[in-house]
């Protein structure tokens, strides 16, 4: 992993070329050159080769064709205006037609003549196999769980994990225009959709709002989350905490949403403020992940506290604990096996964890520890986040950094 910043990231793994999305006689090309790969999805899990955890099973159009009922559709002769011809750019309709996304091309391995319009690769598709009657084994396959192999894939195979899982989730899990109710149906390569009014208008009816204007396209959403390594005002020791459902032992960076209306900056002070009672005063950006759970970008800052303060967790009850940890002992944590292994049931308790809070606020409300009474208050720190998430790489960039302390003082 030392060549990218972050696991899903870092390299992006094809060039997507989104100006060659509203072309359907591109993409259906791509679709049809010899050696395309495609990466199915069946209900959030990914197909691999059986029994081969991590391992990616990507098939080619011989096999997806006879599944997908068609390629990439033109707008209908009939369609002259340019601006109506727009809503038909690279649909698949009928809207029942399972899922297909273009993701672009690997060009490892090609070379190029300069054409930035038209380079060369080998185009790589998603489908969506959910409604399908497809057994995998005729390919030697399986669905394999995404949380279980998405973090252990090669970096290459990882950055098209996350960006495909992701289109595919978001296409699956918005059917419903949010203005009027109707369906939606897929365009730009599965990488917009609309309302099915904007081909199909009802008679009688006013067309649907969300079909003018600027706002006329439901895009993928991305949400961002920020995960704050702050650190004391020395810089000698970071904030940590846990929630009652995280694995036992383990303690990792404060995180959040963003809200609307909110900086990076600004999101970092509110969460430390809201989930441990500490003022925050600079923030810097560290870098960034993306995070296909079902659509985050998560956003890694430092950040450094104010002076003389003392921890509360009673503001919204979220963490049963967090302290400020010393720099050695968080990197004799990281530094250990037991430290940073994961089972699959560790790995589904954080997902959880994290669904609940979105579906239903902050509801840590736990007892207050008291500290003072306890002989060694960082006893129960035995798990950090492994190096694959972006609270890991944070901890570790300030733990074991051959720059030591100097986070802090560009602070
Ligand atoms: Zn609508």
């Amino acid at each position: 992993m030392s060549d990218i910043p972050n696991y899903y990231s870092g390299q992006p793994p094809l060039n997507r070329l989104s100006f060659q999305r509203p072309h359907a006689d591109i993409l259906n090309r791509h679709l049809e050159t010899k050696g395309a790969q495609f990466t199915l999805y069946k209900n959030g899990s990914v197909l691999i080769h059986k029994g081969k955890t991590g391992s990616t099973l990507f098939v080619t159009y011989d096999v997806v064709k006879p599944l997908i009922g068609g390629g990439f559709q033109n707008p209908p002769a009939t369609v002259t205006d340019p601006r109506k011809a727009k809503v038909f750019e690279s649909t698949r309709l009928p809207n029942t037609l399972p899922s297909v996304v273009f993701l672009g091309l690997d060009e490892r391995g090609h070379e190029q003549s300069g054409d930035l319009e038209n380079p060369t690769g080998t185009p790589y598709f998603a489908v969506d196999a959910t409604t399908l009657e497809w057994d995998p084994e005729a390919v030697g396959g399986e669905w394999g769980d995404a949380r279980a192999n998405g973090s252990v894939m090669t970096p290459w195979e990882a950055g098209v994990f996350a960006l495909s899982r992701h289109l595919i989730d978001w296409n699956w899990r918005n059917k419903f225009c949010p203005a009027c109710g109707s369906q939606t149906y897929s365009l730009w390569g599965g990488w917009k959709r609309a309302c099915i009014t904007a081909v199909e208008p009802i008679e009688g009816k006013e067309p649907c709002f969300s079909t003018t204007g600027l706002h006329n396209f439901a895009y993928p959403r991305t949400d961002p989350v920020i995960i704050m390594g702050i650190l004391n005002d020395a810089g000698t020791h970071m904030l940590l905490g846990r929630q009652k459902s995280w694995p036992k032992g383990m303690y990792s960076c404060l995180a959040g949403f963003i809200e609307p209306g909110e900086s990076f900056e600004d999101a970092v002070r509110r969460e430390v403020y809201e989930e441990a009672g500490i003022e925050v005063g600079p923030v810097r950006y560290s870098s960034s992940q993306p995070w296909p759970y079902p659509a985050n970008v998560m956003v890694g800052c430092f950040g450094r506290a104010k002076d003389g303060q003392t921890i509360r967790l009673d503001l919204d009850n979220e963490l049963e604990d967090a302290q400020f940890f010393p720099r050695e002992l968080v990197r004799a944590v990281a530094s250990t096996k037991a430290g940073t292994t994961f089972t699959r049931e560790d790995l589904k308790q954080f997902d959880n964890a994290a669904l609940d809070e979105q579906a239903h606020g902050h509801h840590g409300a736990l007892a207050k520890q008291d500290r003072a009474e306890k002989e060694n208050p960082y006893a129960d720190f035995t798990r950090v986040p492994p190096e694959t998430a972006i609270a890991g790489q944070l901890m570790r960039l300030w733990a074991n950094g051959a720059e030591g302390l100097d986070i802090v003082s560009r602070l």
